[in-house]
């Protein structure tokens, strides 16, 4: 009987957030599977540097760093992050001044979505669909932290996620890593990939340290995609006939020690594309992501800097170094192939629209590590199932960040492109007519662990001025009508309970910084 070649060495090729996210999480669940040895090195090119963007996460980023075995303070410290509790969508329907909508994090209260709906029409006056359903947006126009300092850490009063700066994420992970969990750090550059007879990944070939043998190889190598694709030649699907942005300028804002710290990313429409802005307690991260085919360079530019003056008037940012990234809209077509598993921008990248790129690393350590193959027999079936998941998941964000721009009025060639019934997924455009009968619901999005739930359709639906269903007026169940009325009561109260984001993350560094008395006992 052939005996099957167990997996017990996993090599890590990338040294960026995602290479630095899956060597901790492997190393951690390793830890905690005494029964399963596994060996875990990474392997960080010095002359390659990483994307250093990616600033904006998911509410999954609190299990992560708990999993890792990081403590929320530790990372808050370490990472100059603030609290994320949803995206600001400004000017995205029809540029005006106060066109602005609130994707948050907390999802409505429970009910049929045609009363939620229904409740909202009725019972709640002007009010906009997410502040009707749910406290958080009042929260995030006050600035306010999503919990108390006392509470246990990764809790909340509200589900939040992290504003974080990518480099000490990287930095913080790899100390952690090599320290904490055994991870073998390799600072070298992979030359070539080696291949066994069967045509699986045997080793990574460095310049100066030899060759690096493993049983499963993680390809976080970014865009070069070095395993899946420059060696396993896994074909790269490209999304760009639906989602048009290809670039981006970045830069980042020194601000005042007491500046206000905004509680969610702002997301600004602009003509050829949208500005991001993210606050981290010492800068604000500000980008520009455009669409070259819509967009001159220059014309992004002049963009942005008209965004820094409006928006940080006080700020003096003529001299600050603007960095210009470029990126292709798609995915792997498989993301798992033979005994290597591409995970980050190496798997691919959409565009940084509601941050789906650092869960998208997140959903795939989750994907591996609960159904880690024991032996090689097995992988290929578990590769399979991944890439079904994987595939279904690309293809629902490519329909979600699509919806941003279909509903849109604005009058700009690059929004009237968008709105072309050519560019718009079959799905969707199917969603959209069923949309005008009933709200999104689990219905449509029928995963257990859909990447966006039907809630946040709804959220961007009616933020953007879709009509609410005919019918949608009728009688509410008083569950529903009370869901509203305590999400009302629970902003009012949470409004003067909470911190600003400010006072929560400099009493933080307060705390640190004085040192602990000591008792001297006598
Ligand atoms: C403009 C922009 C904004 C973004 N904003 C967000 C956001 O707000 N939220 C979010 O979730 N995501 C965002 N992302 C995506 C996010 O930045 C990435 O998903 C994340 O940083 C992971 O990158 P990575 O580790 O896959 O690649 P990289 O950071 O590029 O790292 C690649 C690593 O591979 C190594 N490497 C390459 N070649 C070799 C070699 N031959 N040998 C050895 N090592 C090698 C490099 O040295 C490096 O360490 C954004 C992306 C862009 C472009």
């Amino acid at each position: 009987m052939r005996v099957s070649k167990p997996i017990s060495r996993v090599v890590i090729v990338g040294g960026g957030t995602a290479g630095w996210l899956s060597a901790c999480l492997v190393a951690a669940h390793a830890r905690r599977s005494a029964d399963r040895p596994l060996t875990v090195t990474l392997i960080e090119s010095p002359d390659v540097p990483t994307v250093g963007v990616g600033e904006g996460t998911w509410p999954t980023m609190r299990g992560t760093l708990e999993r890792i075995g990081i403590s929320e303070k530790q990372f808050l410290l370490a990472c100059d992050a603030s609290f994320k509790q949803g995206s600001r969508f400004d000017g995205w329907v029809t540029g005006a001044s106060d066109d602005r909508y609130h994707h948050p994090f907390v999802a409505p209260p429970a009910g049929h979505p045609r009363d939620l709906v229904a409740a909202w029409q009725v019972d709640a006056g002007p009010l906009p669909f997410a502040e009707a359903v749910s406290a958080q947006p009042r929260v995030c126009q006050l600035g306010l932290a999503p919990r108390q300092a006392a509470m246990p850490g990764f809790a909340g009063a509200l589900n939040y996620a992290y504003h974080l700066d990518a480099g000490k994420l990287a930095a913080l992970l790899a100390g952690h890593g090599t320290r904490q969990l055994g991870v073998r750090h390799i600072r070298d550059h992979v030359d070539a990939v080696v291949r066994d007879d069967g045509g699986d990944i045997r080793a990574a070939q460095t310049r100066t340290s030899g060759e690096i043998a493993g049983d499963l190889f993680i390809d976080c190598t970014g865009h070069a995609a070095l395993l899946i694709g420059a060696t396993l030649d896994v074909p790269f699907r490209n999304r760009s006939d639906v989602l048009f942005n290809d670039r981006a300028l970045a830069v980042q804002v020194p601000t005042p020690a007491d500046s206000p710290i905004a509680s969610q990313t702002v997301a600004t429409a602009h003509a050829a594309g949208w500005l991001w802005d993210i606050a981290l307690p010492t800068r604000r991260g500000i980008g520009c992501v455009y669409s070259s085919a819509h967009a001159g360079d220059d014309q992004a530019e002049a963009t942005l800097r008209t965004y820094l003056g409006r928006a940080i008037p006080t700020a003096d940012t003529a001299g600050l170094p603007i960095r210009r990234l470029a990126f292709r809209s798609g995915h792997r077509e498989r993301f798992w192939e033979r005994n290597c598993l591409a995970v980050g921008l190496s798997a691919g990248f959409l565009e940084p629209l509601e941050a789906s790129a650092i869960v998208l690393i997140e959903l795939s350590l989750t994907a591996l590590l609960d159904n880690l193959p024991a032996t090689r027999d097995a992988m290929d079936l578990h590769a399979r199932r991944f890439n079904e998941l994987f595939l279904y998941r690309w293809d629902r964000i490519v329909e979600f960040l699509k919806l941003h721009y279909v509903l849109s009025a604005r009058e700009e060639p690059y929004w009237r492109d968008h709105r072309d019934p050519g560019s718009v997924p079959d799905r969707l455009r199917d969603l959209l007519r069923l949309w005008q009968d009933q709200p999104p619901s689990s219905y449509d999005l029928p995963h257990a662990d859909e990447v966006f739930p039907a809630a946040s359709y709804q959220y961007v639906l009616y933020g953007m001025g879709f009509p609410p269903p005919p019918g949608a007026q009728g009688t509410v169940p008083s569950g529903v009508r009370n869901g509203l009325t305590q999400a009302r009561q629970r902003a009012r109260v949470l409004a003067s309970s909470l911190p600003t984001n400010r006072q929560y993350l400099d009493a933080l560094r307060l705390a640190a910084a004085t040192p602990t008395p000591v008792e001297h006992v006598t």
